[in-house]
């Protein structure tokens, strides 16, 4: 292990946590500084309303701080129920089952509905929970370059010979912030008769004239699999899969990651529900989020850095070496900024980069002392 350790550290790659000493505002405390925070998923600024901090804190108070045992021994309560009815009507779905996470949400669902005589086929810049998931199935697993629905095309006409087939794509690419062609991915799993799986953990909330993500992006049918998470713009913690109500049934029959973990905590349970109506109430958050992305992005592009694809919240600056990025983070880090560098493994080798998430929180005080700083980069 150790000898694995000095090569990590040798290749720039050795990670460690910044420790934060306040709660996940725009703005976070660490050791008596205050820095801009432009990487949190927390993008509407939920995670500290003061409403959401309210419904949490009544859920702790009715039901306790901890759920005592999984969904299906005792650990259901009518706040879970409550959770899933309503994240069902808010994406405009028949059914919905909870989860303690997105990435159990991922591994659980995938490993249910494909084994060993079935094919996964994902985009290659899909998250690590989805591609943890598919190698847990035993699945044939095929990949196919990011967003390029010719090369899907191809894998699923060389596809006859499997017994089920599941495509998976994240809707909001995490590291990108580039969107999946979902439009032709449903067409192509209607014609080839392919189960369509997309993980919407950062379009929940954020996309869609009411901020019902990816679906309502597109103004869309046919997504078969619809995962989620409780955990970015909703502020709290869970992940959660919306289908037909057939599909929700047999998940919780069989999703391992669902049967034998203990159920949310009313905490948790109680906060996405707040977060659910607020974003319902304050339309304006999600439109302040954009007029913000649009500003920085603006911004950015005119100081003249690569800002990739990205079409969302998520404005990747692109590097590419390893080193350079770390002294970028450094440098910010230094100014007040908090913009982590991001490396491979996360993100492909040469596409190293500082990864800044918007907040709808965030001043444009603080936007224009960030583009102040990347000016004298
Ligand atoms: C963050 C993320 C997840 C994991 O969700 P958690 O609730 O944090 O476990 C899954 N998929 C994508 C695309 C993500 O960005």
């Amino acid at each position: 292990m150790l000898k694995e350790l000095a090569k990590i550290e040798k290749e720039g790659l050795y990670r460690t946590a910044q420790v934060v000493d306040s709660e996940q505002g725009s703005r976070v405390r660490i050791d008596e500084r205050e820095y801009i925070l432009l990487c949190s998923n927390n993008y509407l600024g939920l995670a500290t309303h003061p409403e959401v901090k309210r419904a949490s804190i009544e859920a702790v108070k009715k039901f306790g701080a901890g759920a005592g045992a999984s969904r299906l021994i005792s650990g259901t309560s009518s706040l879970h129920i409550k959770l899933e009815q309503r994240l069902a009507e808010f994406k405009g779905s028949a059914s919905c089952i909870l989860f303690t996470s997105g990435y159990m949400a991922n591994v659980g669902t995938i490993t249910s509905i494909v084994g060993r005589e079935d094919l996964v086929v994902i985009d290659r810049l899909n998250h690590a929970s989805i591609v943890d998931g598919c190698k847990a199935s035993g699945a044939t697993l095929r990949v196919f370059p990011h967003r390029d629905t010719a090369s899907l095309e191809r894998i699923l006409k060389r596809s006859k010979k499997f017994k089920k087939k599941l495509i998976i794509t994240d809707g909001v690419f995490s590291m990108d912030g580039d969107i999946a062609p979902l439009p032709e991915m449903i067409r192509l799993a209607r014609e080839y008769k392919a189960i369509l799986m997309v993980d919407d953990a950062h379009g929940t909330g954020i996309l869609g004239k009411n901020g019902r993500g990816v679906i309502e992006h597109f103004n869309l049918e046919g997504v078969d699999v619809l995962v989620g998470t409780c955990s970015k713009a909703l502020g709290s913690l869970g992940g959660f899969v919306v289908g037909s109500f057939p599909l929700v049934e047999f998940l919780r029959n069989k999703a391992r990651s669902f049967i034998y973990s203990t159920a949310l905590s009313p905490a948790a349970v109680g906060a996405t529900l707040g977060a659910l109506k607020v974003i319902q109430q304050e339309p304006s958050r999600r439109e302040k989020l954009w007029r913000n992305v649009s500003y920085l992005r603006k911004g950015l592009l005119k100081l003249g850095f690569n800002l990739g694809k990205s079409e969302t919240q998520i404005l990747p600056i692109i590097f590419g070496k390893e080193g350079e990025v770390m002294k970028v983070a450094s440098y910010l880090f230094h100014k007040g900024i908090l913009a982590p560098g991001i490396r491979p493994p996360t993100v492909p080798k040469g596409t190293s980069r500082i990864r800044l998430s918007v907040m709808a929180t965030h001043t444009k005080e603080d936007l224009d002392y960030v583009l102040s700083v990347f000016e004298k980069l």
